[in-house]
C-alpha cells in the first residue's frame, strides 16, 4: 500500500475508534430516568436514582473531553508527521538500533504519562470525590504513581527490550519467539499477583477467627474448593468500591476480601460473594480466558510481523526510512478495530461466564444471598440500572444488574 493512501488508512481507522465509542456512550448517557423497580425498592429511592445519573452525565462529559483530547492530539501527530520528526531527531544521535527503539518507546510513555496525569488528577479528585468514592489522599495517589512508574519500569521495561530486541534481531521470526516470552510471562503474573504485585500497594491481613471464616472455610470444603488463605485488602484506602477475588493454581489459593466489602455485607452475602467466584473456578472459565488471551496475544504479534517491517508505513507516519518504532506505532492504530471486535467477542463470553457463576452459587448456597450482595453493591458504585443494549453488547463485562437478579430470585 502506498504511503498516501496508508496515511488517510490511519486517520479513517483514527476516527472510528474516536466516533462510535462516543456514539455508544451517548445513547448510554440518553437513556430516560425510569422508576425504582419494585426488586430494588428497599435499597433506592428517586433520589438516589438521580444520584446515579448525575454521576453517569459527569463521567459521560469528563470521557469526551479526554477522548476529543487524545483524538486530537493523535491526529495532529500523524497529519503533521510529528512521529516521524521524533523519529528522525532520535536517530541523530547515532545509537545502535535497538537503542534508538528504546528511547524513542521511553519517550511516548512519560510524555503520554505527563499529559494523562491531569485528567487522572480530575478523575480522583474531583468527580469521584463528588460522589464520596474517593478514599486515597494526595500524597498516596503521587506514592502510587511514583511505584506504577518504577514497575513499569522494571517490568514493561524488561518486556519492551526483549521485544524490541528480538524484532532487531530474529526478523520476521521474532513473532512466534517474543509469543512464548508473553505466555510465560502472563502465567507467572496469574500466579504471582497476589503474592508479589498487590503487596506493593496495599497490606494483606489474613482474616480474623470467627463466623466469618468458619463460613466460608465451611462453604469452600462442601464444594471441594482447596483455600489456603483467606486474606483482607485495605481497598478502603483508595476507594468505596467493593471487590472480591482470588487468585493462584493448584492447592495455594489465595481468596482476598476488599474490607469495603466486608462492611457492607453479612456472612451469608460473602459465602455467596465467594460462592459466585468459586463457580468461575469450577466451570473453568478462567483457564477459558487465559487461552483466548493466549490466542489473542499470538494473532496480535503475527499481524504486527505483517507491518513492522514495511517502509510505507514508517514513510506513512513522516518518517524518513524503515522505522520499527514508527512502524509498531502505526500497527497499533491500524488494529484498533480488530481490538474492539475482538473485546465485544470477550465481553460477550465473559457475560456467559458470569450468569453460569451465578448459576452455580445459587446451586451450592442460594441465590438470595447472592442477589442481596448485588444489589448492595451495585446501589453503592452507582451502577446503571437500565443501559442501553447496544452499550452493553460492546462494553459490558457483566450482564445488567436487573437480568441478573431475575435469575438469582427466580
Ligand atoms: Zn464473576
Amino acid at each position: 500500500m502506498a504511503s498516501e493512501t496508508l496515511t488517510s488508512l490511519l486517520l479513517g481507522v483514527l476516527t472510528f475508534g474516536f466516533v462510535v465509542p462516543q456514539i455508544l456512550e451517548y445513547l448510554q448517557v440518553s437513556m430516560p430516568l425510569k422508576q425504582v423497580p419494585p426488586i430494588l425498592a428497599e435499597y433506592l429511592n428517586d433520589a438516589k436514582l438521580l444520584e446515579a445519573k448525575a454521576y453517569q452525565k459527569d463521567n459521560f462529559k469528563f470521557k469526551a473531553i479526554t477522548s476529543s483530547f487524545t483524538f486530537l492530539l493523535t491526529f495532529l501527530f500523524i497529519t503533521q508527521g510529528w512521529f516521524g520528526e521524533i523519529d528522525t531527531w532520535i536517530g541523530s544521535f547515532g545509537f545502535p538500533p535497538l537503542g534508538s527503539s528504546v528511547l524513542f518507546f521511553g519517550l511516548v510513555f512519560v510524555v503520554s504519562d505527563i499529559l494523562s496525569l491531569p485528567f487522572d488528577y480530575y478523575s480522583t479528585f474531583v468527580i469521584e470525590e463528588k460522589y464520596g468514592f474517593n478514599k486515597t489522599t494526595v500524597p498516596t495517589f503521587f506514592l502510587d504513581k511514583l511505584k506504577a512508574y518504577l514497575l513499569s519500569l522494571l517490568v514493561g521495561g524488561g518486556l519492551l527490550l526483549v521485544f524490541l530486541w528480538l524484532i532487531h534481531s530474529m526478523g520476521p521470526d521474532f513473532w512466534w519467539q517474543f509469543w512464548i516470552v508473553a505466555v510465560v510471562f502472563m502465567v507467572l503474573v496469574n500466579v504471582g499477583y497476589t503474592a508479589w504485585i498487590l503487596p506493593l500497594f496495599n497490606t494483606l491481613t489474613p482474616l480474623a477467627e470467627g463466623e466469618l471464616r468458619d463460613k466460608l472455610l465451611q462453604y469452600a470444603a462442601k464444594v471441594n474448593f482447596p483455600v489456603k488463605h483467606i486474606f483482607v485488602m485495605d481497598g478502603s484506602r483508595r476507594s468505596a468500591k467493593a471487590n472480591a477475588f482470588f487468585s493462584g493454581f493448584g492447592k495455594q489459593k489465595k481468596v482476598v476480601l476488599y474490607d469495603t466489602l466486608l462492611e457492607q455485607h453479612s456472612p451469608e452475602e460473602l459465602v455467596a460473594v465467594l460462592a459466585h467466584e468459586i463457580g468461575h473456578y469450577k466451570k473453568k472459565h478462567l483457564k477459558w480466558g487465559m487461552l483466548v488471551s493466549v490466542l489473542e496475544v499470538g494473532l496480535l504479534l503475527f499481524l504486527l510481523g505483517q507491518v513492522v517491517f514495511s517502509e510505507n508505513m514508517s514513510l506513512a507516519l513522516g518518517g524518513t526510512a524503515l522505522s520499527v518504532p514508527l512502524n509498531i506505532i502505526g500497527f497499533t492504530m491500524l488494529f484498533a478495530p480488530l481490538s474492539m471486535l475482538m473485546g465485544i467477542g470477550m465481553n460477550a463470553l465473559s457475560r456467559k461466564h458470569e450468569f453460569e457463576a451465578d448459576a452455580y452459587a445459587k446451586e451450592t448456597f442460594g441465590g438470595k444471598p447472592l442477589a442481596e450482595a448485588l444489589k448492595t453493591l451495585s446501589v453503592k458504585s452507582l451502577s446503571t440500572l437500565y443501559p442501553h443494549p447496544w452499550y452493553v453488547f460492546v462494553n459490558y463485562s457483566h450482564p445488567p444488574l436487573l437480568e441478573r437478579l431475575d435469575r438469582l430470585e427466580h
